[in-house]
């Protein structure tokens, strides 16, 4: 094999596009990733990382152009993989999105006959997040924001995002320019110091309610509330402003201690109908309009009567059990953040919702023991983050014997292999619903309905 040299040029065509977004070459079987390059692509490219099984290339110069490239309105969003796949047609994306399900049911499932449906997507692929987490720097001597350069902790100043809600956008200008107004010091990583870390943003996508929780280093905030109050002033729709408290060299953006600085603990919004109130620690989806798609599906799948008892786990601040609450006989939800249960339980209440109970714990460690209790349920809703489900859950779940079970999936490749599992226990999938929660994007969410 012809060993690929670091600094070197080699001219390439591009014969895949990985799962992250970026374009495959081969060189002799060695595999270059590269960034901004599309299947069938001629271009030279420099090898700028080399490593023993792959390695990445940049590229000097492109020959001709995929047919299915859009152009590109900052080449910081792909550089800092907030937008990854904005080189592509949106209705590329869709099929890209619905082949890479198709590969991991194939490869890691092994279940090459379950079907997958064509990715259901937006009208308007952008301005869709209605949440934003913005890292603040201290760059050229000022405080700014922005985003990461992929894989680094070099802040591009970034004033458009292409997939955040454009008030959002506007609101980080804004409280931007108050910071720099009180010369509030910009967090340095590095060694520590300096005070505001991120500035997260979050809008009701039909409430138009705005939270601002700057996160600091440190507790004392010279002129806090004075800082608040002019947001609010200037961002008429902020009803509340909290001061995270994050002293940790950490990559995690929140700490665990806050204080409001302006209004309200927390904001509401509104889905499928309900009002939600969403407090700063816990998980909303980002895209509104197509999680009330995603749920409709879901539970639609589930074809629910009213003899029907549901476990929502991983539920969040409730949303999926109380959208369908009214359609069943009981729900039961569990919720690892204390905060998103105290949600979830207000949500009930607020709703007039009085059939759904709500437990504060692992979703592997409540479902053995609601079984011990005697809940029987017949419909288990799950909903986990990127890891998957643990093997104690599946197993829980499968011995509580429900007819169905829909998983909403925020990662094919752990939809997969769980899928693998449930196959195994009796458990079989039918076609697989992609919904395309993340435009521009390489995130991929689905849906699928298991029964015995
Ligand atoms: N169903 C909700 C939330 C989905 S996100 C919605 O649609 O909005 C996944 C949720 O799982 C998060 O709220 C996260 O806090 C929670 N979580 C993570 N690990 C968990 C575990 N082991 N047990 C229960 N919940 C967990």
């Amino acid at each position: 094999m012809m060993t690929v040299e670091k600094n070197k040029t080699y001219t390439v065509t591009i014969d895949d596009l990985s799962y992250e977004g970026l374009g495959v070459a081969h060189i002799e079987g060695y595999p270059l990733f590269i960034e901004n390059a599309l299947p069938d692509e001629e271009m030279t490219v420099k090898a700028v990382k080399v490593g023993k099984k792959f390695g990445y290339g940049k590229v000097i110069e492109r020959f001709n152009d995929n047919p299915e490239r859009q152009a590109v309105k900052d080449m910081d969003l792909l550089r800092s993989g907030i937008a990854p796949l904005s080189h592509l047609t949106y209705d590329y994306q869709l099929r890209f999105k619905q082949q890479q399900v198709e590969k991991v049911l194939k490869t890691i499932a092994k279940l090459p006959e379950v079907q997958v449906a064509p990715t259901l997507g937006m009208d308007q692929p952008f301005g869709y997040r209605n949440k934003a987490q913005i890292p603040v720097q201290k760059v050229d001597n000022q405080l700014m924001t922005g985003f990461y350069r992929k894989n680094s902790h070099v802040l591009l100043p970034i004033e458009n995002y292409l997939i955040q809600d454009p008030k959002i956008d506007q609101a980080i200008l804004v409280i931007r320019d108050i910071l720099r107004r009180f010369n509030v010091k910009a967090y340095n990583e590095r060694d520590n110091t300096g005070f505001i870390r991120h500035i997260i943003v979050r809008r009701g996508h039909y409430s138009h309610e705005m939270m601002v929780i700057l996160v600091t280093r440190t507790e004392r905030f010279f002129k806090g509330m004075e800082i608040a109050e002019i947001i609010k002033k200037e961002l008429p729709e902020v009803v509340s402003v909290i001061q995270n408290i994050n002293p940790e060299k950490t990559n995690v953006i929140m700490g665990r201690e806050e204080k409001v600085l302006y209004g309200k603990t927390a904001i509401n919004d509104t889905l499928l109908g309900k009002t939600y109130r969403i407090s700063p620690q816990s998980f909303y989806q980002v895209n509104t309009e197509q999680t009330e798609v995603l749920y409709q599906k879901a539970i639609e799948l589930a074809e629910l009567t009213k003899d029907d008892i549901v476990v929502d786990a991983y539920c969040g601040i409730g949303t999926i059990g109380l959208s369908l609450a009214e359609k069943v006989k009981h729900v039961y939800g569990v919720e690892v953040i204390a905060q998103a249960i105290e949600d979830a339980k207000y949500n009930a209440k607020a709703n007039g919702i009085e059939n759904a109970n709500y437990e504060v714990g692992k979703a592997e460690k409540i479902m053995p023991r609601w079984a011990r209790e005697g809940i029987d349920p017949s419909v288990i809703f799950v909903d986990p983050p990127r890891k998957g489900l643990d093997e104690k859950f599946i197993e829980a779940s499968v011995a509580a014997n429900p007819e169905k079970i829909v998983y909403i999936s925020c990662n094919p490749a752990t939809l997969a292999r769980d899928l693998r599992r449930y196959e195994d226990l009796g458990y079989h999938a039918s076609t697989v619903q992609p919904v395309d929660l993340f435009p521009q994007t390489s995130h991929i969410e689905s849906i699928v309905l298991l029964t015995k």
